[in-house]
């Protein structure tokens, strides 16, 4: 959590929690008094199904956020680790592929059409923004920590059975492509 409802008022504080029902992955900015606050968020496979990720089947990654509230530029860091579900391509079957990854980003309160709006690591809310949508974030974290070769990381575990077919059919085809009669008809036209 993010605040201590008892520092709040009542009122506050069932704001608070309806904003939160709306959206777990959200620093409800507004409601917060400068200073630090550190949450851990669970991704799971809800997340994945809301943000409709694109080869991943399901999550189970812990994401610490760590928030530092001034006056007119914040500071976020997240530091993510834990396992998302993807097809290896080795083998087509599903695993629990690791993950680690971390990113520091600067919250600037300013206006869209900021020069630092573009800027890599930097965020520009709008003054009257009442919370920072997280979701996006996690989302392109995800997305950037699955390596462009996921296999199983141990050779051993992946399906036998797939890889001795994919290897005979690789081995059928490259076959076939070197005893095809079109190219033996080619080579003689050349040879002529
Ligand atoms: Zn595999």
């Amino acid at each position: 959590m993010f605040v201590e409802c008892k520092k709040i008022p009542i009122f506050a504080c069932l704001i608070f929690s309806m904003s939160r029902t709306r959206d777990t992955y959200t620093i409800p900015l507004q409601s917060l008094k400068e200073g630090v606050f550190d949450e851990v968020l669970e991704i799971g496979k809800e997340f994945i199904e809301a943000q409709k990720m694109e080869g991943v089947f399901d999550a189970d990654v812990h994401a610490k956020v760590h928030f530092v509230k001034q006056k007119n530029l914040h500071t976020l860091s997240i530091v993510m680790k834990g396992t998302i579900s993807v097809a290896c391509d080795r083998c087509l079957d599903v695993f629990a592929l690791p993950i680690e990854m971390s990113q520091d980003m600067v919250v600037k309160v300013g206006e869209k059409d900021d020069e630092l709006a573009d800027a890599e690591n930097v965020i520009v809310i709008a003054p009257d923004e009442t919370e920072i949508g997280l979701s996006p974030i996690l989302y392109e974290m995800i997305m950037l920590s699955i390596p462009l070769k996921k296999v199983h990381p141990n050779e051993k575990d992946c399906n036998a059975d797939v890889v001795s077919y994919l290897k005979q059919s690789a081995n059928k085809k490259t076959k076939q492509e070197t005893t095809d009669p079109r190219w033996d008809s080619l080579k003689n036209m050349f040879k002529n």
